[in-house]
């Protein structure tokens, strides 16, 4: 079993911060941001790729939810999905990012972009 769903069953603490019979939203455990949440749905999908549209569109309310809780709503914030293994995707459970609490640089560079320039 993944370590959200054993996030999701119980087995693996989380610090909360907003659930319902289908989503869970948690801190990240290694924060790259002042506000770090993960938005999970409790049912294993393996990423957005694999994810039903209508999952989404249930989603979609839950995350915004996620973001007045911490007033994101009214300063912004920054919503990433890692897709796979470019995207950088870690642990195979879809999980939405949600930074915010200081102005987020933008853009990321790829690392291939990266390593020809130190060349
Ligand atoms: P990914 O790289 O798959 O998009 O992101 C995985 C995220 O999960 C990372 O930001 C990492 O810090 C976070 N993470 C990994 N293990 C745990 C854990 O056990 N608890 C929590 N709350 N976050 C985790
Ligand atoms: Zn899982």
């Amino acid at each position: 079993m993944c370590i959200f769903c054993k996030i999701v069953k119980g087995e693996l603490p989380a610090n909360k911060v907003l659930e319902n019979q289908e989503f869970l939203a948690f801190h990240d455990i290694s924060p790259k941001a002042p506000i770090h949440i993960l938005i999970i749905p409790k049912e294993h999908i393996e990423n957005f790729q694999s994810c039903p549209g209508e999952v989404m569109g249930r989603m979609t309310p839950f995350i915004q939810e996620v973001a007045r809780i911490f007033e994101l709503d009214k300063t912004g914030y920054r919503l990433i999905t890692n897709n796979g293994k470019n995207g950088g995707q870690e642990i195979m459970h879809l999980h939405f990012h949600m930074l915010g609490g200081a102005k987020l640089t933008w853009p990321y560079q790829a690392i291939e972009q990266e390593a020809k320039r130190n060349i």
